[in-house]
């Protein structure tokens, strides 16, 4: 059965998207951890990232140095971090938060909540900033 990564890059399942590729997919997390929340999911459908070959997993840090470059320049923060966690959904993905402290890309705290306009707002910026 198709994951739900795999229903949204199909176009299934709405999401706010940012770009993609032959090979990847970006979009904003639905339950951010920081505005900007952000996922990078391989068009393959692969559940542990560490499965991913090689050259899928190489390129796929690239195209999230890519989408990252665009989130810093859309919101304001210190870094861009990135954390592979893959416990809610077996598809690989890599999440990418601007922050300015640790806390900031804390799983463990509260969820933001973004109206669809923010979350539409958000997604075509950081979109309009990708090279
Ligand atoms: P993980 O698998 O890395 O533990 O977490 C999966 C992430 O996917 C979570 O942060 C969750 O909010 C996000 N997520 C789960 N289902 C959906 C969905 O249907 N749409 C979007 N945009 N994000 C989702």
């Amino acid at each position: 059965m198709a994951t739900i990564f795999s229903k949204i890059i199909s176009g299934d399942i709405p999401c706010y998207k940012i770009c993609e590729d032959e090979l990847f997919f970006a979009f904003l997390d639905i339950n951010p951890v920081a505005k900007g929340h952000t996922l990078i999911v391989p068009k393959k459908e692969v559940d542990y990232i560490f499965d991913l070959d090689d050259s899928l997993l190489s390129k796929m840090m690239i195209f999230a140095k890519r989408v990252g470059k665009a989130i810093e320049k859309t919101i304001p923060c210190n870094r861009v971090g990135i954390s592979v966690i893959g416990l809610e959904v077996p598809h690989a993905h890599m999440h990418l938060m601007p922050i300015q402290k640790l806390h900031d890309m804390s799983f463990e705290k509260e969820r933001l909540n973004f109206t669809a306009d923010e979350y539409e707002d958000i997604a075509k910026s950081i979109s309009t900033n990708f090279a």
